[in-house]
């Protein structure tokens, strides 16, 4: 083949990291000065988390919502809610972000992996039912991407066990299986407000529940369980402060009202990208189980067994040459590969609540995990935004086809 060098055209798409591909606007600035002319920022006193509370419980249909200072603490309270044993066990998966496992750590309970559905990098009931042990106290699900777990499986599964399913859908708002959200499926959901997410505050989170109990340890444990409006409040067990400011309060509440429309733009963006790709060899586009509804927090493409494994990181190439901010590999490793696990990097030297686990529980050998090394292997996770208009998306699709086409090229020659 001939070498020539042709400029490589080069588009600025919008960024979840700046304006260009956040929907903060004239409401959320009328909104934040409203707070702060109101010179209340506490949601122990104000207006705007409680209204954001009410709001987002009746958007999700779930009794109760709680707000709290981000993802992470969303995690945390969901957990702590169940108030477990050290040493308990609860399922969980290697491919999501670290907030969804540290909170695990803290409350002194054991993370047990299960491996994951190459196909959609989410774990499955089969997978879960393999990690299943009398000490198993729960079931926390990432929906990766906005790409639902197969929740009545797995709902099923777990009320066959007696024990409950957190969802942690911090990349899937209004994700949905069977015409029912994601978040309001399993007894907990739990969501983030971080800069890159669907809506955002900067930093921020929610709970949402049916269960009244589960509600009031959650909205306890963002309070130092002090007990606001009763007759003898008490500090009534260990808890932090994960408030959210009126300041992030009023900020959500105007990003809710964009939630609908986000959602529903990044869903017809994402369906035109898929149409493109439908045809480029070496190239498989989002699976989608039947009866799930996908929110498309990513892009998330995978390379088919036509490409050797470091195609991803090829195509990863050719997109960051075009101004493609994609992550091939995603995490890169699974979470269980990361010091805080590998090196039971926690309370000093304790190694605590590790030194409490069975040792099956512990056990990361790779040849555990096929779904989990096969998935981070060949995925290459494209940046979405509902501010992308449709030339961007032709753009991206472009981009990834031409990267297709040159390695299939080079397999063949
Ligand atoms: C972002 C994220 C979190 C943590 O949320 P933060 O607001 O960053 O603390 C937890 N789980 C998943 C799946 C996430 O994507």
């Amino acid at each position: 083949m001939a070498l020539t060098f042709q400029p490589i055209s080069h588009r600025t798409l919008p960024s979840d990291q700046d304006a260009s591909g956040r929907t903060l606007g004239d409401e959320e600035i009328a909104a934040v000065t409203a707070a702060l002319r109101s010179g209340t920022l506490t949601s122990t006193k104000g207006q705007f988390v409680s209204q954001l509370e009410s709001r987002f419980a009746a958007m999700m249909g779930a009794k109760y919502a709680y707000a709290c200072s981000s993802g992470t603490a969303a995690v945390h309270c969901a957990i702590a809610a169940l108030d477990l044993e050290p040493g308990d066990e609860v399922i969980t998966t290697p491919i999501t972000d670290m907030g969804a496992l540290s909170p695990i750590l803290y409350q002194g309970a054991i993370p047990v992996f299960a491996d994951v559905d190459p196909r959609t990098c989410n774990v499955t009931a089969a997978t879960i039912a393999d990690r299943m042990s009398d000490r198993t106290k729960a079931i926390l699900v990432t929906h990766l991407f906005g790409n639902p777990c197969e929740m009545p499986r797995i709902a099923g599964l777990a009320k066959d066990a007696g024990i409950p399913v957190i969802e942690d859908c911090a990349q899937a708002f209004l994700s949905s299986y069977n015409g029912r959200f994601v978040g309001t499926i399993g007894s907990i959901g739990c969501f983030s407000l971080q800069q890159g997410k669907h809506i955002t505050t900067g930093e921020g989170g929610l709970v949402i529940t049916d269960d009244p109990q589960l509600a009031r340890r959650m909205f306890l444990f963002i309070n130092k369980a002090w007990g606001y409006g009763d007759q003898h409040p008490d500090h009534y067990f260990l808890a932090l402060n994960y408030r959210m400011s009126e300041l992030c309060g009023s900020v959500a509440c105007a990003q809710l009202d964009k939630l609908p429309a986000v959602v529903a733009r990044r869903r017809m963006l994402a369906e035109m990208l898929t149409e493109m790709l439908r045809n480029v060899r070496g190239v498989q586009t989002p699976t989608i189980l039947r009866g799930a509804q996908h929110s498309y927090w990513k892009y998330c493409i995978r390379t088919d067994a036509s490409l050797p494994k470091d195609a991803v990181l090829e195509m990863a190439k050719h997109l960051k040459e075009r101004g493609i901010a994609c992550a091939p590999r995603y995490i890169q490793k699974p979470a269980f590969a990361c010091e805080v696990f590998a090196r039971r990097k926690t309370f000093g030297s304790s190694g605590y609540p590790f030194n409490l686990a069975r040792p099956e529980a512990l056990d990361y050998d790779p040849a555990r995990f096929p779904g989990t090394l096969a998935a981070l292997e060949r995925i290459l996770v494209v940046p979405w935004n509902d501010l992308y208009d449709e030339d961007d998306v032709r753009y991206i699709g472009d981009a990834i086809s031409s990267a297709a086409a040159n390695l299939t090229c080079e397999v063949a020659s």
